[in-house]
């Protein structure tokens, strides 16, 4: 069944993003049909704007609204330390446990040879860069507890160890399978302080 072209346009749409099935794209295209104009207008303008303001930091490639990242312009935050994540969003769930004082590196994703991504397509060359430029003495792995976190954390020993750096990985404990952000921030607390050297 198809609704009237407008409708069935902002359907589809939403239908495209992760997480949303059919109904729940319908159900949604209704509500924003009978909110107020300035709601939904609200919600236009936040996505043209979050699209149009915000950019990658120029050295963790974390999101941020100008040339570097908050977290990177942090005086207070120890150099010396590094924490790589797969994804921006993963910087928030190691955030959130209050534990970690270093700053990031955004890989853009882990490597995954059924999808074709190898190191190549990850940032790894900005990141031996980074580690040599601003004397980074240790290697946190956050990437996810996934088959191919765990791939990528062990491909980031084998190039980093050789030039002295210290590598490890969060302790287990989190829940395996899945993505960083199932773990809350104790759990996560907990996997930072008991890391393990690979
Ligand atoms: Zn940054």
């Amino acid at each position: 069944m198809t609704f009237e072209a407008p409708i069935q346009r902002l359907i589809d749409e939403l239908a495209r993003l992760p997480g949303i099935g059919r109904k729940s794209a319908q159900r949604l295209a209704f509500h924003l049909l009978a909110v107020e104009d300035e709601d939904a207008a609200r919600l236009a303008t936040a996505i043209t704007e979050m699209r149009r303001e915000v950019r990658l930091c120029g050295r963790c490639f974390n999101v941020t609204d100008g040339d570097e990242c908050s977290i990177c312009r942090d005086l207070r935050r120890d150099v010396a330390l590094l924490c790589v994540v797969e994804r921006a969003q993963d910087i928030v769930v190691v955030e959130r446990s209050q534990e970690f004082k270093g700053r990031y590196h955004v890989l853009g994703g882990a490597i995954s040879p059924i999808e074709g991504i190898g190191p190549d397509q990850l940032r790894m060359k900005e990141l031996v860069a980074r580690v040599d430029d601003e004397k980074v003495e240790e290697v946190i792995v956050a990437t996810n507890p996934t088959v191919e976190g765990d791939t990528t954390a062990l491909y980031l020993a084998r190039i980093l160890k050789p030039l002295g750096i210290r590598v490890t990985r969060l302790a287990s404990g989190l829940p395996v399978g899945g993505d960083l952000d199932y773990a809350d921030e104790l759990t996560l607390g907990r996997a930072l302080a008991g890391r393990q050297e690979l």
